[in-house]
């Protein structure tokens, strides 16, 4: 049902390996892909190709750099115009529940070297709205640059543990390929001298058979439902991985990633599928990767 979906993730890793000449580097060991964030691996050195999917005990590898041990501290830029539109509380209440969930149990089982794990704790902690600063076709520069401005304008407080979801209404785009190349993406930059994790969620409304699971939602907003998926999967990246350089796999796939458009059981609920409950609401939110046990998807642990 969703074929042309996982099509469009998975044919992203084969053609973002960037090659250098193939002969000369045979002997060498296959390097791990880094991940961009986007859900594809970029490689920085060739690959032999013989390197298994995975890597690690548990199918995925630490790399050496921080993980959230604090927070993390979830603030919503609603981007574009939101008026009167329900996904505002519907995912306001993910962003309020999704913490101490079994679900988001699974971060736990990612941790840094100082082997301090990830807690099972995620504060919501503030919104502010961006009534089209940088347009309606987003790129990734402009992207960082409403993060920025909703700092710098103290909107919203500077926080190293925070994560910001920049969420766009269905009439903007993300110029560096949403809809085509992914449904959302996590990535860091420095804003006023601090480390600032930030991640891009667009309403796949925009894009129904790329970026939606179903065309109905628990919520009754579809598009909002949607989102509650991608966002819980940017913010388990941003979680385990928050500067590209934590937990990821040999194709440059952190935890969500390996688990993406994978719901597990499902249930009805108001005439959709969910899989889980989050506070009072259901909500259809794909799988995470477990690091134990040889590394598995669940959707909870
Ligand atoms: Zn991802």
């Amino acid at each position: 049902m969703n074929v042309s979906r996982q099509k469009m993730l998975l044919l992203a890793v084969a053609v973002s390996l960037l090659m250098s000449t193939a002969s000369a580097q045979v002997s060498r060991t296959a390097p791990d892909l880094v991940p961009t964030g986007k859900g594809w691996g970029e490689a920085v050195e060739h690959s032999t190709g013989k390197a298994k999917p995975g890597g690690g005990a548990n199918g995925i590898s630490y790399h050496g750099g921080s993980v959230m041990t604090s927070g993390p501290n979830v603030y919503y830029i609603w981007y574009g115009n939101w008026a009167g539109n329900t996904a505002v509380t519907i995912l306001t209440d993910l962003a309020q529940n999704i913490g101490g969930s079994p679900y988001f149990n699974i971060n736990t089982s990612y941790y840094n070297g100082s082997s301090v794990h990830v807690p099972n704790h995620v504060a919501y902690s503030g919104s502010t709205t961006d009534s089209y600063s940088q347009g309606t076709s987003l790129s990734d520069a402009a992207i960082q640059t409403v993060v920025a401005s909703a700092i710098n304008s103290g909107r919203l407080p500077k926080d190293g543990n925070g994560v910001y979801f920049v969420l766009t209404s269905a009439d903007v785009t993300a110029s560096s390929g949403f809809c085509t190349q992914y449904c959302g993406w996590h990535t860091h930059g420095t804003i006023s001298g601090t480390d600032i994790k930030y991640s891009f969620v667009g309403n796949p409304d925009r894009c129904p058979s790329a970026c939606e699971q179903q065309t109905t939602g628990p919520n009754g907003n579809a598009g909002a439902d949607g989102m509650a998926s991608i966002i819980a999967h940017e913010l388990e990246e941003t979680a385990t991985d928050p500067d590209l350089n934590a937990w990821y796999d040999q194709r440059g796939a952190e935890n969500a990633d390996k688990c993406a458009w994978t719901f597990g059981s499902t249930y009805q609920s108001s005439g959709a599928l969910a899989n889980m409950k989050l506070g009072t609401r259901d909500y259809l939110i794909q799988q995470n990767w477990v690091n134990a046990s040889g590394g598995f998807c669940a959707k909870s642990w």
